[in-house]
């Protein structure tokens, strides 16, 4: 049998998943486990490049391991990074492969350190978040993954790990690294049901998110109180509606989408019946998902167990990689 091609993606631990992760990422990493040798990641590591709380950075680790197993992802695929400590080592040593102007040329490094300005402590910007594309790399080519499903707004940081990898590669003199290719694939973009003109996330504060894991109740309320008139979108249709169409399609809910859409179309769409279908459409996965959660919080320790261990399976991989690239680049190996 054909050897499954290998896919890597990573997500930073911090707090509530709600539906712009779910539709947007964590949905499509659980399909191509179907396809694809899968490992995934929450990255600690990264988490630390913004300001954060010790304490809340491990909770906000486990929190979301649980979630994501009690969303679909297979606990042998998943990893934490700091428990692979190899990212780190490796992040050092691509550190010297890579261009001081490359990396403050990262969009995202500009962003940010913009938010961190405004911030309190005295508009701190840590030399981790302006390296943090770097740890990225690392984190892609220690494993040597062909494939990182990637959004627009990361394709410049696999661009970069490519040049990493090439670097290396011209360096040593020998083809190492496989260069890592995107996987593009279809995924919405969700939109705040408070304020449709922005993006649903969770440092825009609690209305601008719906929380995977919510209380029906409020998954209702939300979506009943969702605003429907701002904002233009395509042909004509508000982006508060169109928000709502993206959600209804994204929770499978095919025929009320069709239905409604052929309502709106004729002039004849009731934005009540519109809500309705959609807080029933999300509230059908919340139901799945807090079922499976509650399963996991009886067997905590299991759960935790479970993916202490494929961590360390997974790190039996990284080690490979760092023991390989220590002695290709003149290091020393320790000998265990
Ligand atoms: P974040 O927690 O913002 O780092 O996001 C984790 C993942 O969820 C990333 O792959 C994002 O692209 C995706 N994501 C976050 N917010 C949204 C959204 N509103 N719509 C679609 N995808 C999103």
């Amino acid at each position: 049998m054909e050897q499954r091609k290998q896919v890597l993606s990573c997500i930073q631990p911090t707090g509530h998943m709600h539906f712009g992760n779910y539709f947007g990422a964590i949905k499509n990493w659980v399909q191509l486990q179907n396809d694809y040798d899968c490992i995934y990641g929450v990255v600690d590591y990264h988490a630390m490049t913004m300001p954060y709380q010790a304490k809340k950075l491990r909770e906000n680790t486990w929190e979301l391991i649980f979630n994501l197993i009690a969303t679909g992802i297979q606990p042998d695929n998943l990893f934490i990074q700091s428990l692979v400590p190899e990212h780190a080592e490796l992040s050092w040593i691509f550190n010297c492969f890579t261009s001081y102007g490359h990396l403050g040329r990262m969009t995202q490094f500009k962003d940010k350190s913009a938010q961190n300005k405004d911030k309190g402590d005295g508009g701190f910007i840590s030399a981790g978040l302006y390296t943090y594309p770097v740890l990225q790399a690392a984190d892609i080519l220690i494993y040597r993954a062909d494939y990182v499903p990637v959004g627009k707004d990361q394709e410049q940081h696999l661009e970069l790990t490519r040049d990493i990898a090439q670097r290396f590669n011209h360096q040593i003199g020998k083809e190492y690294f496989v260069l890592p290719e995107p996987l593009f694939t279809e995924v919405p973009k969700v939109m705040s049901l408070a304020d449709p003109t922005r993006k649903m996330s969770k440092s825009a504060g609690e209305k601008h998110y719906v929380n995977v894991f919510a209380e029906e109740a409020r998954i209702r309320k939300q979506v009943r109180s969702a605003v429907t008139d701002t904002g233009e979108a395509t042909e004509g249709m508000s982006e508060g509606i169109a928000n709502l169409f993206r959600l209804l399609k994204a929770s499978e809910c095919h025929e009320a989408h069709d239905s409604l859409v052929q309502d709106y179309q004729s002039g004849a769409l009731k934005y009540v019946d519109l809500k309705e279908a959609v807080a029933n459409g999300l509230v059908a996965l919340n139901e799945q998902f807090r079922s499976a959660r509650a399963e996991l919080n009886a067997n905590k320790k299991e759960v935790k167990n479970q993916v202490k261990a494929s961590s360390a399976e997974i790190r039996k991989r990284a080690q490979e990689t760092i023991k390989q690239v220590k002695d290709l680049a003149g290091l020393l190996n320790v000998r265990f």
